[in-house]
C-alpha cells in the first residue's frame, strides 16, 4: 500500500511518523506531501527572505524523507496564508493521484494552526476527487478512495483518538529523522522551549501509556465520503 503524509509544513508529519516507519516495515510505500514553502517557520531569523527560508524547510524535509527511503512532494504554496482555491485543489488532486495513496494522514480539523484546518479541508475534498474522472489531471485517477486519518491536532485542542499504533520499535528513528528539521528545532526551542524530540516524546508516552506500551501515535479515521475502511488498515 502507498502511505501518504498530506500536511502543511515540513515538520507536521511528526505526527504520524511513527505510524509511518512501522507501514513501512510491513512494506509498504512512504511518500510525504507538503502544502505550504514552510517559508514563516524561521520565527528565529525573521529578516531571512522567503526564498531562502523555504529552500532551507525543502532541503531539510527532502534529507529527512530521503533518509526514509520515501518520495517528496511540495506544492509551495505561501506558508501561513493558504487558501482553498481552484488552483490549489487541482494541485492537490493531482499530487494525490501521483502518490497512488491507498492511506492518509492529515491534520485534525482543530488545531491552533488555520494551514493546518485548511489541509483538513483540502484533503476531505480533494482526496475524494482524486477517484472521480470528471477533473482530469496529469496522474491518472485512483482506482479507489484512500483511507484517511486525522492526526493528534497542535495546542490545546480536546483529541480522542479512536485508533493507536504502537510505535515503540520505530520511536527512536522516528526521532533521528526529526532532527533533519534543524531550522524547525532551533524556532522550537526559541518558541517553545524544547525541541522536537520533547515534543513527541511528551505526546507518544502519554498515547502510548493509555493503551499499555511505551510510544504511540494516535488517530481518527477522518469522516468523509469513502475515507473510513470496513477493514483494518493500519499497522
Ligand atoms: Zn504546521
Amino acid at each position: 500500500m502507498n502511505v501518504v503524509s498530506i500536511m502543511a509544513h515540513q515538520d507536521d508529519e511528526m505526527r504520524c511518523l511513527g505510524a509511518m516507519l512501522k507501514c513501512r516495515a510491513r512494506g509498504d510505500h512512504l511518500f510525504f506531501v507538503t502544502l505550504t514553502d514552510g517559508a514563516k517557520g524561521m520565527v528565529q531569523t525573521p529578516a531571512m527572505p522567503a526564498s531562502e527560508a523555504g529552500a532551507i524547510r525543502h532541503a531539510e524535509m527532502a534529507a529527512l524523507v530521503e533518509a526514509a527511503g520515501a518520495t517528496f512532494l511540495n506544492l509551495r504554496e505561501p506558508d501561513e496564508f493558504l487558501f482553498d482555491t481552484p488552483a490549489v485543489r487541482m494541485k492537490l488532486i493531482d499530487a494525490i493521484r501521483a502518490t497512488g495513496a491507498g492511506l492518509i494522514f492529515t491534520h485534525s480539523p482543530r488545531d491552533y494552526n488555520l494551514d493546518h484546518v485548511m489541509v483538513n479541508r483540502l484533503v476531505r475534498h480533494c482526496a475524494m476527487q482524486s477517484c472521480l474522472p470528471v477533473l482530469p489531471t496529469q496522474s491518472p485517477v485512483l482506482a479507489q478512495h484512500p483511507a484517511v486519518f486525522e492526526c493528534e491536532p497542535f495546542g490545546t485542542f480536546d483529541f480522542d483518538p479512536s485508533h493507536y499504533v504502537d510505535i515503540t520499535p520505530f520511536f527512536a528513528e522516528k526521532v533521528r529523522l526529526l532532527k533533519f528539521h534543524r531550522s524547525q528545532e532551533e524556532a522550537m526551542q526559541q518558541a517553545t522551549g524544547s525541541g522536537l524530540e520533547v515534543i513527541c516524546s511528551r505526546l507518544d508516552s502519554y498515547r502510548g501509556d493509555l493503551v499499555g506500551c511505551q510510544w504511540a501515535e494516535g488517530f481518527v479515521p477522518m469522516p468523509g465520503r469513502g475515507t473510513i475502511k470496513p477493514y483494518p488498515v493500519l499497522p
